[in-house]
């Protein structure tokens, strides 16, 4: 049942594992996860997406109508969708897939890594510092960054990590607002960020 998914291109927009991050068969250690095949994690976002992208609807609805296997994976996946605002959920309860300007989550390497897997000791800072300079380039407030930010510390188990000289998420976040204010690029140290997360996970 699984051969046949060995054979599917890769394709740019993986759907990563909504507890490790990770994109291919096998997972992080840990994962709540682990010994779900990518088939399966794939069907969940498809099983979100597809009526998604279609219409706006309510989440007891889209558990109720769509899906109505629903799953604690589905529960996971549908988390990780709205926390990265790839499906944005509406004051009034709908939800709906973002728009292209609406979702903040990477398109290009390295942030595609760290933005998924998060840091590890030995390239926080770099990683932390490519995150901040790609939001700011994208246009968030400080705000916008701030809580994107924490958000990525806590769904990615980056803080969890340990490593951090300061007390908190928020603490490592403040140190990093003169990268947001001067703009830089984020190239450089992403790409080193990158090789050290390949090589730690
Ligand atoms: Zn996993």
């Amino acid at each position: 049942m699984a051969a046949s998914d060995d054979s599917r291109p890769s394709v740019a927009q993986a759907y990563p594992c909504p507890d490790c991050g990770s994109v291919y068969t096998v997972h992080q250690p840990g994962c709540e996860f682990d010994g779900t095949d990518r088939s399966s994690i794939e069907r969940a976002y498809i099983d979100i997406i597809a009526p998604l992208s279609v219409t706006t609807i309510t989440k007891q609805s889209l558990q109720a109508k769509e899906v109505p296997e629903w799953t604690d994976l589905h529960e996971r996946v549908f988390a990780y969708l709205t926390g990265t605002q790839q499906v944005i959920v509406e004051a009034d309860g709908t939800v709906r897939l973002a728009t292209e300007d609406e979702s903040v989550a990477p398109d290009e390497e390295p942030l595609i890594t760290i933005y998924r897997q998060g840091t590890y000791p030995g390239c926080h800072d770099n990683g932390i510092f490519a995150l901040v300079a790609y939001f700011s380039n994208m246009g968030l407030s400080w705000q916008e960054t701030k809580s994107q930010m924490l958000d990525w510390f806590n769904r990615t188990g980056t803080w969890d990590r340990g490593g951090f000289e300061e007390d908190s998420p928020e603490e490592v976040i403040e140190q990093k607002r003169h990268v947001w204010a001067e703009g830089y690029g984020w190239q450089r140290m992403g790409n080193q960020a990158k090789s050290e997360i390949k090589r730690r996970s």
